[in-house]
């Protein structure tokens, strides 16, 4: 095994895991694993098996992803914000992310990479609003 330098990391809260994570490290290594599960989720590829063309573009550029309609970090933001862990609605992150084949599309490359480009986007400035209210 190769040993690693450890970073140097002062400045930042570390409340969990004995000291050792931050909230924003313990919130991306739950999302790493249950991005891993749902690699399993049989209705992200069921649907693959009936849809032809890109849900976008409407053409047929192989290969193609699986995108839930509804993203699981909303876009506009949590519906309800009284009970966040790690700064995420859990229940509403995981009823989206785990749906049926009705709330996926499927999505060219292109469109996909473009899809999380304007999420991201407009997720960032919502937040940005938000902020400005508080
Ligand atoms: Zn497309």
């Amino acid at each position: 095994m190769v040993k690693r330098k450890p970073k140097k990391r002062a400045s930042t809260i570390r409340p969990y895991n004995n000291g050792s994570l931050s909230e924003s490290e313990l919130r991306s290594k739950i999302l790493a694993k249950l991005r891993q599960f749902s690699q399993y989720w049989k209705p992200a590829k069921s649907v693959k098996a009936k849809t032809k063309k890109c849900a976008e573009c409407w053409t047929v550029k192989w290969p193609f992803d699986a995108d839930h309609i509804n993203s699981a970090v909303p876009v506009e933001g949590w519906t309800k914000t009284d009970d966040l862990f790690l700064w995420y609605n859990w229940n509403e992150f995981l009823r989206n992310l785990f749906v049926e084949e009705d709330w996926y599309q499927w999505l060219c490359l292109d469109c996909h990479k473009q899809k999380s480009q304007r999420d991201n986007k407009q997720r960032k400035l919502n937040k940005e609003k938000l902020w400005n209210k508080v």
